[in-house]
């Protein structure tokens, strides 16, 4: 493949100490790739590998010059950034993500291939069984039905990296100059049309997961934060139902003092909670006035491209 050459499919596969899988995904990535006799590439991007994962890669990709090619990050910078670095190198007009551990069979690509040939922009999984643990998957599905509720798209499944992509999104995912990203989420933020298939899915044979459960955490916080800054709202909303409970609570105080006398009301001491919970909960409203401008100041620093276009339609006259 000539630099600058039209490629019709990107594998982009984000590496990280993966020496015990690296030889059977080239093998079984190569010949997926090479039964649909079309040009690709197969992008491996070393996250800083410390195994024996980067020269694996570099005698790969001299190998295989033009099908392979090899990005070494020159430390690990986790698994969205490599796949941001991947989509950045990638030529081709369909790109297809998917993990280097052989948890998503590379033979499942051609399923995703058909189904954007049907034209839709971007194309998910549902791992059908799922083989991870079960805190894993309980969680995974606690996150991705809070992603459905906050984002109204109806993906079930964010957290499986075997996706398409077409040129175009990906190209504006690349405009994104965010440091913290989630990819899928990105992806469906640009998409017009999205599908979902289900496919396989394989327990891990060789190595780790790279993800520790502080990993996990800030991973998900990633996928928080570049979905919406709603969280920042939240203390707003707190702090309303708050101050208006105070409000109420010492109504209700005001009008038993009168009929029970001061003695009910504990010589005024329920008063003070009263007068407290209207103070907490103005301070909630002003740390959520103080998150409103923090939510917009994150928007304009991440600069998002403001719109997308996908197509320009105009006709022309006869
Ligand atoms: N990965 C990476 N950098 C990291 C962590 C992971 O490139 O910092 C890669 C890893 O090599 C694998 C993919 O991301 O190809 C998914 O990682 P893993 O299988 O450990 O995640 P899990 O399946 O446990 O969610
Ligand atoms: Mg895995």
């Amino acid at each position: 493949m000539k630099p600058g050459e039209q490629i019709d499919l990107s594998l982009v596969i984000p590496v990280f100490n993966e020496e015990g899988n690296l030889g059977e995904l080239v093998e079984r990535c190569l010949k997926v790739c090479r039964e649909r006799g079309r040009s690709f590439e197969i992008i491996l991007v070393d996250d800083g590998s410390v195994d024996g994962s980067t020269v694996m890669i570099i005698r790969a990709a001299r190998e295989h010059p033009s099908q392979i090619i090899g990005v070494v990050l020159n430390r690990n910078y986790g698994q969205h950034a490599a796949v941001v670095a991947g989509l950045a190198k990638s030529r081709g007009d369909v790109v297809v993500t998917l993990d280097a551990d052989l948890q998503n069979p590379p033979e499942e690509i051609p399923k995703l291939l058909a189904e954007i040939e049907k034209g839709v922009d971007v194309v998910g999984t549902i791992r059908a069984n799922r083989r991870d643990s079960f805190f894993r998957k309980f969680s995974s599905g606690l996150v991705n039905s809070m992603v459905r509720r906050a984002t109204g798209v109806m993906m079930h499944d964010y957290g499986c990296m075997l996706r398409a992509y077409r040129r175009p999104i990906v190209e504006a995912m690349l405009q994104c100059q965010e440091r913290s990203t989630f990819i899928p989420i990105l992806a469906n933020s640009f998409a017009r049309t999205t599908s979902e298939i289900s496919v396989n899915h394989a327990a891990r044979t060789r190595g780790d997961s790279k993800y520790s459960f502080l990993g996990l955490i800030s991973l998900q916080f990633d996928l928080l934060t570049s979905m919406s800054t709603f969280p920042l709202r939240l203390l707003s909303f707190v702090g309303t139902i708050i101050a208006l409970s105070g409000i109420t609570f010492g109504f209700f105080l005001l009008v038993m003092r009168f009929l029970m006398g001061a003695a009910w009301a504990a010589q005024g001491v329920f008063t003070l909670f009263a007068v407290l919970f209207v103070f907490v909960g103005a301070q909630f409203i002003g740390l959520g006035l103080l998150g409103e401008y923090i939510g917009r100041i994150y928007q304009d620093v991440r600069a998002r491209p403001r719109y997308f276009i996908q197509e320009i339609v105009a006709g022309t006259e006869e």
